[in-house]
Parts: structure tokens; C-alpha cells; sequence
């Protein structure tokens, strides 16, 4: 057998999109799978040999600064949401320059907080939320003390889409001089495209540093995350040395990076624009509606009023539900607090596929 054949059948086993109701990543668009293409030997590690690729992701980041309200953005494409929310806490710990440093975070917060905490020896401090699953702001300053270096705050939340109050998040962050990171992994691509959008970025003077994510909503080839900060000194903060690259120093976390992110998300961006963004974001916001209220008339209630396109719905019976929908081929999540499932509706999530899923859960509540 050819080795195409034999990846061919592995490739097979996969579950396509078309069935996947619980990823935040989606198709990559269809510019992005050739702008890939172009640029898949590229090493952004190596800057001085490919100067046309460097050249491109600055040009990304002042996009990437347009549409999050920064005149001075500073930043790279990383791995993902993960390595993002990493070096946005590793710069500012490297700023603020403490003993013992701590964050605070809501209790919403991603998971890779919990590899934070272990990479960067930073204590992590969770703060409760409200009824709303927002970030309660009095109890993260009640969990602030002199040798915290950054609180954070999630624009878009992993679990409900909820976006924390960033405004007095900024506030609180400006009053004692310590950094505010917003993860907007998620969020990042799709509020600036809403109705009406919640500031969530640079607007706000006291935000320091944004996780935005082109390998989500930026419909992006993977791997594709952004760290984005408010000006260059925070990447000064996390350089370190090359001796012999073509290079004096690098900032990024990685060595060898590909250029392929930088590439395909740029050429989504640029082929889209932002109205054909507003576009995208607002058909999955109308395909989450329809769902909401298909669901409804199940006997399902989304955990909050969805906010964007990630919805979750309360049942005691999540894990029993998901695990007969996978045997059907459907893949949806569910999550712990509260007891629900939970589903993202990607572009790939059409209006047939919402329909086609319903039609499968009505046979599980038959059971
Ligand atoms: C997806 C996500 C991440 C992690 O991103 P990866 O690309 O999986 O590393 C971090 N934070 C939030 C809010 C996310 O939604």
C-alpha cells in the first residue's frame, strides 16, 4: 500500500466538522488553505532568511492592532490560546518584577491557567463570579495583594461565551499599577464583528496584553494563536539571546515557528474584510438563535442568554447524552458547573447541520 493510501485510512477515521458541535476550531477558509500552502517552509525563528514573512506578520499585527484599538500593537502568532495566555503572564511578570508573584483569574477561566502556574511558578488565585458567570471584581481585589502582577480577564469564556467587565477590571488594574491580561482566545474574533460590541481591548487604558486566536473564529489554518501587548516594552521583557540565528534575540516562546498562521490568517482578514467578518459572525449568531430555540422547545435552558456563539444548556443527564450522541457520531461537550452541554456554533455549524443534530437528540430523549 502507498504511504498516501495508508495515512488516507487513518485520515478517514476522523470526525468531520460537519458532525462537530464542540470545537471553537472550524474548515479553515478556503484563501487560508492557500495562503498556507504558499508559506508552509517558512521558519519566522529564522527571521533574517525569510524577511517577506516577517514582514507580513507585522503587517498582521497592525491589523490585528486596528481591530482591538491599539495604536502600538506588539505581538506575534504563536501555537494557540494556550501559549498566548502564557507569555501575556510571563511578560508581566517579567515587568513587575516581584518575590513571590501571584495572579488573580475568574473561576472561568481556560485551563492552560493550570499550566501556568506550573511553567511560570506564579501562585494562581481564582475569583468567584455572579449569577451571570462574570467575574466578581470585588472579590478579585479582595484577593489582590502587593505581590500580585497581573489579574485577568476573559472576553468570550471557554465554557458560556460570557464576557467578563473588563471596563473595571481595567479600572481596578490601572488604580494599583499591576498589569491586566485578556484572554479573548475566542472572543477576540468575534465581539469587534457584533452589534454594538463590549469594549474588551486596548480601549481600555489598562489592559496590557490580548489573547487572540485566527485558529478559532479567524477560520485560520492551525496552528494560529495571537499574544498581542499594548506596546513593545512587554516584548522586551520576555527576550532572551540567539547566538547563532540571524537574529540577536527572540521574544517568542518557540523556536522554529512556522509561518503558515501568519499567512492564512492574514489572508482571511484581507479577502474578508471586516464587513465580510460582520458577515460570518452574524450568521453564527443567528445559527445559535435557531438552535436556542430548538432546544427550548426540547425542554432545554441555555445556562446564561448566550452572548455569542457558544451555548450551553442545563441537564443533570450531560454525560449520558453526549456519550449517545458519539455513538451516533455527533460530538458535542458538556461541562461541570453547572451540569450542562455545551455547543460552539462554528462557521461549519449550518442550519441543516442544527436541524440534522435535532432530529438525533429527539431519537436519544425517545430512549
Ligand atoms: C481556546 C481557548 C484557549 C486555548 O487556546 P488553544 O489554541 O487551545 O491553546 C485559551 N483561552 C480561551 C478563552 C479559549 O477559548
Amino acid at each position: 500500500m502507498d504511504v498516501i493510501d495508508e495515512l488516507r485510512t487513518y485520515r478517514e477515521k476522523d470526525i468531520p466538522y460537519s458532525r462537530v458541535l464542540s470545537s471553537m476550531c472550524t474548515i479553515p477558509h478556503p484563501v487560508a488553505v492557500e495562503a498556507h500552502r504558499m508559506f508552509i517552509e517558512t521558519n519566522l525563528g529564522d527571521p533574517g532568511i525569510f524577511r517577506g514573512t516577517v514582514e507580513l506578520e507585522a503587517k498582521l499585527m497592525k491589523l490585528i492592532g486596528e481591530i482591538l484599538h491599539c495604536k502600538t500593537p506588539a505581538g506575534y502568532i504563536c501555537s494557540g490560546g494556550t501559549e498566548a495566555n502564557i507569555q501575556g503572564i510571563r511578560a508581566a511578570r517579567n515587568v513587575q518584577r516581584k518575590d513571590n508573584p501571584n495572579i488573580v483569574i475568574p473561576k472561568t477561566a481556560h485551563f492552560s491557567f493550570e499550566k501556568i502556574g506550573d511553567i511560570l511558578r506564579v501562585e494562581i488565585r481564582r475569583a468567584g463570579v455572579d449569577e451571570e458567570y462574570k467575574v466578581d471584581v470585588g472579590q478579585v481585589e479582595d484577593l489582590m495583594d502587593e505581590n500580585t502582577v497581573a489579574i485577568v480577564g476573559i472576553a468570550g469564556t471557554t465554557e458560556l461565551g460570557q464576557i467578563d467587565p473588563i471596563v473595571e477590571l481595567s479600572k481596578l488594574a490601572e488604580e494599583r499599577q499591576v498589569e491586566l491580561h485578556v484572554d479573548a482566545a475566542f472572543g477576540g474574533l468575534v465581539i469587534p464583528f457584533m452589534d454594538d460590541p463590549y469594549p474588551f481591548d486596548f480601549q481600555n487604558k489598562g489592559v496590557s496584553s490580548v489573547t487572540i486566536d485566527p485558529h478559532k473564529m479567524g477560520m485560520a489554518t492551525i496552528p494560529a494563536g495571537g499574544i498581542i501587548f499594548k506596546d513593545e516594552s512587554y516584548l522586551r521583557a520576555l527576550e532572551v539571546e540567539t547566538p547563532y540565528l540571524t537574529s540577536k534575540t527572540q521574544c517568542t516562546l518557540t523556536g522554529t515557528r512556522p509561518g503558515t498562521g501568519v499567512a492564512s490568517a492574514y489572508a482571511v482578514l484581507k479577502s474578508l474584510g471586516f464587513d465580510g467578518m460582520r458577515e460570518v459572525v452574524k450568521t453564527c449568531l443567528k445559527n445559535t438563535r435557531i438552535l436556542v430555540e430548538e432546544m427550548r422547545a426540547l425542554g432545554f435552558e441555555p445556562v446564561i442568554e448566550p452572548v455569542m456563539n457558544v451555548v450551553s444548556f442545563r441537564t443533570d443527564e450531560a454525560e449520558r447524552f453526549k456519550e449517545e450522541l458519539y455513538r451516533m457520531n455527533w460530538v458535542i461537550s458538556t461541562i461541570r458547573e453547572p451540569k450542562a452541554i455545551r455547543f460552539v456554533v462554528m462557521p461549519h455549524v449550518t442550519e441543516e447541520v442544527i436541524k440534522n443534530f435535532i432530529s438525533d437528540l429527539r431519537r436519544v430523549l425517545r430512549r
